[in-house]
């Protein structure tokens, strides 16, 4: 054989899909002058206990909200996506985190959860696109309790 040549070939492959699970500790109690008080954590989500002991993280947060409002999935198709994922979530659920991402978004602005949601996150994925800015990334850096008020490309509307 003559005229022999190698052939080049890659394989993309997306990494093994594995939840990556953060246990926190933090404490309270009750202070004879203060009342209740409680620590933080740094990585904390948010105050939430019980029942909503277990949260997404920022980049989860990030996903979720970039498939909702970049994308447009609907919840029912984005709760799919991130069970592929190995995350439980409920469409209710991811709801009111996505509200609390617009709420955090929109530097603490409380406004009507649903209603407003929609026009922040929408906003800022649009913004972020015409700047070429990772919308996930600014999400997912704006999440954590711990996290100052993001600088943002102003919201309009
Ligand atoms: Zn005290």
């Amino acid at each position: 054989m003559d005229r022999v040549r190698d052939i080049e070939q890659f394989i993309e492959e997306v990494p093994p899909i594995q939840i990556h699970l953060t246990r926190l500790i933090t404490q309270r109690g009750h202070c004879p002058h203060c009342g209740w008080v409680r620590t933080t954590h740094p990585m904390q989500m948010s105050l939430s206990s019980g029942c909503a002991k277990v949260q997404l993280g920022p980049m989860a947060l990030a996903l979720a909200a970039d498939l909702k409002h970049r994308i447009g999935l609907t919840y029912r198709k984005l709760c799919s996506v991130l069970r592929l994922l190995g995350l439980s979530v409920s469409a209710g659920g991811l709801a009111q985190a996505l509200a609390r991402v617009a709420r955090k978004l929109s530097c603490g602005n409380k406004t009507d959860a649903g209603r407003c949601t929609w026009q922040i996150l929408s906003s800022l994925a649009t913004t972020c696109s015409q700047r070429t800015h990772p919308f996930t990334g600014l999400v997912a850096a704006a999440m954590p309790l711990s996290a100052p008020l993001p600088s943002l490309p102003a919201v309009k509307g």
